[in-house]
């Protein structure tokens, strides 16, 4: 027990209890004397009384100490849920194609729907869109390290080049050829603002977002897009961006996930509420 309580803030653990924080999920365990139970913080069952708890950093400690998983929450859950997303995460990354729902749900060893679920709890986007993120970066990565579009086509995973020019005039904010040539001819716009994950850059041309990136400011936005005017967006673009941000749905506890992973999610859900029509008179028409 002095081992565990050195490891865990108690104090700390006892708050996520009392608030059912599924953050806290994985982090930890409350084992219960009184019952013989372990649960995870969050469990939904009735709070045991403070004296009768004690803290193990996971369950293979809880049932050292003689408790068992309780059946409401099934503790020894959060791991193979974890081992599901980073299984489908390693899928992802790896594929050619994006996969689908049902291959990812496969090799996560889970049903569609609850893989779906599971997913978007962990990293708040769906599984789809985790994997157009994957796509896209693998594309704009593409693009600066090939001799020309047709190789970066292939190189990242396109089978044919429509495909690839539909997705790219969607999400590049310029054409695949511009982009290439360090955005020659084109005028971005940036900002920067704070998120939950950290500050990010914001980027866009007159036709849309060009670059959305944590750690990244205007320096490397000129290194990336050498060619092309770069200039702060001015506050109209940062109230857009905050607003974007803001509307941004966080992980609801779930199965932990990395940072990159998060932060990619993050990106796209960004992106994703960017491209959400604006309301009625807040449309920024200013651009070329
Ligand atoms: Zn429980």
């Amino acid at each position: 027990m002095i081992e565990d309580a050195m490891r865990i803030d108690e104090a700390e653990a006892w708050r996520a209890v009392r608030a059912r924080d599924r953050t806290a999920d994985g982090r930890f365990v409350t084992g219960v004397l009184s019952t013989g139970i372990y649960c995870r913080p969050s469990c939904a069952a009735r709070h045991p009384r403070r004296e009768n708890v004690r803290f193990h950093p996971d369950p293979a400690a809880a049932r050292a100490a003689g408790l068992r998983p309780c059946l409401r929450c099934r503790p020894d859950d959060v791991a193979a849920d974890e081992l599901a997303i980073a299984r489908a995460i390693a899928l992802i990354a790896e594929a050619e194609m994006p996969p689908s729902l049902t291959e990812m749900a496969e090799v996560a060893g889970y049903s569609p729907h609850h893989f779906h679920r599971l997913f978007r709890r962990a990293t708040g986007v769906t599984p789809a869109a985790y994997a157009r993120a994957v796509r896209a970066r693998r594309v704009e990565q593409a693009l600066a390290a090939e001799p020309d579009v047709t190789a970066a086509v292939y190189a990242a995973g396109y089978a044919a080049p429509a495909r690839f020019y539909a997705d790219a005039d969607r999400r590049l904010g310029m054409t695949p050829g511009a982009w290439r040539r360090g955005g020659q001819g084109e005028m971005i716009r940036w900002c920067r603002v704070p998120t939950a994950l950290g500050a990010m850059l914001f980027a866009a041309t007159g036709r849309g977002v060009c670059r959305l990136a944590f750690d990244e400011g205007e320096d490397d936005l000129r290194r990336r897009f050498p060619l092309a005017r770069v200039e702060h967006g001015g506050a109209d673009m940062v109230t857009q961006a905050a607003r974007a941000v803001a509307a941004v749905r966080m992980p609801a506890g779930g199965p932990a996930v990395s940072d990159a992973v998060r932060r990619a999610a993050f990106e796209e859900a960004a992106r994703m509420e960017l491209a959400r029509p604006p309301i009625a008179g807040e449309a920024d028409r200013d651009a070329a």
